[in-house]
């Protein structure tokens, strides 16, 4: 990993930072929001510059860097820092790039890089969720004990790709590639909420945490192929003797606000996970995903956390009905954006950069 100090170097040689991120998932947003608050832009893309911010100019990154795989981009690391780059990663950036590849990128970074240890080890993830103390689905830790639903899923940021349910051992055994590192839940039944918080560790008014302060910026629910739509096939037994199995690929994403007696109970775990991050790693810093679902004994479950900025967000680059209720217009990509220029103003950058 890179040093603090190596990072408070290449701070120091800057002048004006540049916002730059990988040319996908919510790079719009990220994009549109750092215009917003006055800072320029670069766009890092594979191959060729992409067409499709000639749709959106007012999201269209001010510059571009082209390089031939994403595994190349530490090679690039030097001339991103001459141009001033702070990164912001998102899930397709920790992803294409690789866990250790990211946190090894010579290149200032939005956020604490400390937390992609925790989030992309799927154990580890719930050793911090559960120090923090919320409820999450159950683990199944031996296979052959399958008496229930379960689900099943790989490690890392896949968009849902590869997971798969199992109502006992046979149907695990068919489906599961051992190749991966897996874990397996207990299948919750009940309703889909992606809560996107953001965690400012130099906010001091609002709701505040023991340093800092929280923020609820949205709510969404994915769309994920082809399992929401496949019941109109009939039911899911008698697809399978045709050879159709459920798949999560997310495809998209509605927006959702939640019963308002669901707010303080949001609130508090969001609190408990960010507070639970200070003991455990130095903070979970910025933007970050409580990914729940709600029974019908109103109870969330936390089935997963993305430490940094959910594609769920890019419902709400004009703002939310949450966000409106803290600042009008303010989109997550436009928060993030807010903060680095809070923390250079008060000479703060590296409680937000790493
Ligand atoms: P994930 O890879 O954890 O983001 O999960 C992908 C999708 O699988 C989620 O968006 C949910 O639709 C579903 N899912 C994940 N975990 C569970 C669980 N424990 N119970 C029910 N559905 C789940």
């Amino acid at each position: 990993m890179v040093t603090g100090e190596r990072i408070a170097e290449i701070l120091e040689g800057y002048d004006d930072l540049v916002m730059a991120t990988v040319c996908s998932h919510s790079s719009l947003q990220i994009f549109h929001g750092a215009r917003q608050e006055g800072f320029r832009t670069l766009g890092i893309a594979i191959g060729q510059q992409p067409k499709f911010y000639d749709a959106f100019p007012r999201a269209r990154p001010d510059d571009f860097l082209i390089v031939d795989a994403y595994e190349d981009l530490p090679r690039h690391a030097e001339e991103l820092v001459d141009m001033g780059a702070v990164a912001v990663p998102h899930g397709s950036f920790v992803e294409y790039l690789g866990a250790k590849a990211f946190v090894d990128l010579e290149v200032p970074t939005f956020g604490n890089r400390r937390v992609i240890g925790w989030e992309s080890d799927r154990d580890k993830q719930r050793y911090w969720l559960s120090q923090a103390g919320v409820d999450m689905p159950a683990k199944i830790d031996n296979p052959d004990a399958i008496d229930h639903p379960v689900f099943v899923k790989y490690y890392g940021a896949k968009g849902g790709r590869g997971a798969f349910i199992a109502k006992n051992y046979d149907d695990f055994l068919e489906h599961v590639d051992k190749s991966q590192p897996y874990i397996i839940q207990e299948y919750v039944v009940g309703t889909r909420y992606y809560l996107h918080f953001f965690y400012s560790p130099l906010g001091k008014e609002g709701y505040r945490l023991s340093k800092g302060t929280l923020e609820v910026l949205g709510v969404d629910r994915r769309d994920e192929s082809n399992i929401d739509e496949m019941y109109k096939l009939g039911s899911q037994e008698g697809l399978k003797k045709l050879g159709v199995y459920p798949t999560f690929v997310v495809t998209g994403n509605i927006p959702v606000v939640l019963r308002e007696s669901l707010l303080p109970k949001a609130m508090e775990m969001g609190e408990k996970v960010v507070e639970a991050s200070l003991d455990l790693f130095g903070g979970m810093i910025g933007p970050f995903c409580l990914e729940t679902i709600v029974t019908d004994q109103l109870q969330f479950k936390v089935f997963e956390i993305s430490s940094r900025i959910v594609a769920g967000t890019n419902l709400f680059v004009a703002g939310s009905p949450y966000s409106e209720l803290v600042e009008p217009g303010m989109s997550t990509g436009r928060r993030i954006a807010r903060e680095l220029r809070r923390a250079e103003e008060t000479g703060t950058l590296l409680k937000v950069v790493s």
